[in-house]
């Protein structure tokens, strides 16, 4: 037995989303089937539907994948959750599970690649995945999340994906009480890496262009914030980072960035997925041991951990939220960056 349910779908890279019904499969004896309550917009579901990284080689796509929902069907080996439980899927559904990365509970490093939670084509039926723009979803247990039901429900989506995404290289970087951070842009992954940071007990710094972030950053619980065009302002944080998280998505310059670092410091790009803009000289790099790193999300352990501590520590998110048939307006919203900081889909509009 399918599962009918409704979406909004891209069609193709260069028309607005628009609904669409499909089925999703026959539960597996590891599925749980998930009634979607949430899901936050992320920028990669926007450069997904018009094919911005040219990954896109299939329409109709569902993007999404800050997925919250609530189990309502089980398969027949699945144990990990009860009908009725409050769950999150993020950015992945499922990997090999065999390869190195797999074993040690790193999956979205994959070696045959983690099957995203859309755009992918499933291991076993060869099925596009689609996301969570949608009534249901059907995912192994393996990669499906518990969610504290203590949060804001609504607000906890972007978790799964803005969440993670910063929470994993502050933990792998080993950010603590007292650890110097820099974060660079404060979009929907800079107000997160700032909310981490913070709950960490590090020292956070906003780096940004537009002083009239200030407020808000202070706010999320930034200690100082640094106008990155200001020279001086630059001049006086030089060796002062124990790990800047870069989450500006456009090409950019780290140069200015570099010399902030404090020795064995790391610069750690989340944001980026395309080409630096200039060669990096490699004389601030050696003469303080720094290091330019990158990530990608989280595994699924630490995707449990992350929003354990979310729910210890109280944070969510902070969100806007939208009707499933105003996403194509949140999109030319997103792309001016005019939200604070997630738009986060209400699903019941979907279902009306
Ligand atoms: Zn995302
Ligand atoms: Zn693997």
């Amino acid at each position: 037995m399918t599962y009918p349910v409704k979406s909004y779908a891209a069609f193709s890279a260069t028309t607005d989303l628009e609904p669409h019904s499909f089925e999703r499969r026959e539960l597996r004896e590891d599925d749980v089937l998930i009634d979607i309550l949430y899901c936050g917009v992320c920028h990669s579901d926007l450069h997904t539907a018009r094919n911005d990284w040219g990954f896109t080689h299939t329409y109709p796509i569902v993007p999404g994948h800050e997925i919250i929902g609530r189990v309502t069907k089980v398969g027949s080996k699945a144990n990990k959750f009860q009908i009725g439980d409050l769950v999150g899927v993020g950015c992945m559904v499922d990997s090999c599970r065999t390869c190195s990365p797999c074993q040690h509970g790193l999956e979205q490093y994959c070696e045959h690649g983690h099957i995203g939670t859309y755009g992918s084509n499933d291991r076993f039926d060869g099925s596009l995945t689609q996301g969570g723009y949608s009534t249901g979803v059907v995912v192994s247990e393996d990669f499906v999340l518990k969610v504290s039901e203590k949060l804001d429900t609504k607000a906890v989506a972007p978790l799964l994906c803005a969440g993670i995404t910063t929470y994993s290289p502050l933990c792998h970087w080993n950010v603590q009480k007292g650890s110097k951070v820099g974060v660079i842009g404060l979009g929907g992954l800079g107000h997160m890496a700032v909310k981490l940071a913070a709950a960490m007990g590090a020292e956070v710094t906003l780096f940004t262009r537009s002083a009239g972030k200030s407020n808000d950053a202070f706010r999320l619980g930034a200690s100082r914030v640094v106008l990155s065009t200001d020279e001086a302002q630059m001049q006086e944080v030089a060796n002062t980072f124990d790990v800047i998280i870069d989450t500006v998505p456009y090409t950019h310059d780290l140069k200015p960035y570099i010399p902030t670092l404090a020795l064995d410091g790391t610069l750690v790009l989340v944001g980026l997925v395309g080409e630096l803009e200039q060669t990096i000289n490699t004389v601030p790099m050696i003469m303080g041991r720094r290091s330019i790193a990158a990530s990608v999300i989280g595994g699924i352990k630490e995707t449990q951990e992350m929003l354990d501590f979310c729910a210890e520590h109280n944070i969510v998110p902070d969100v806007e939220m939208i009707d499933m048939q105003n996403i194509n307006n949140a999109y030319e919203r997103m792309l001016k960056s005019d939200v604070k900081y997630r738009f986060v889909i209400d699903m019941a509009s979907l279902k009306a």
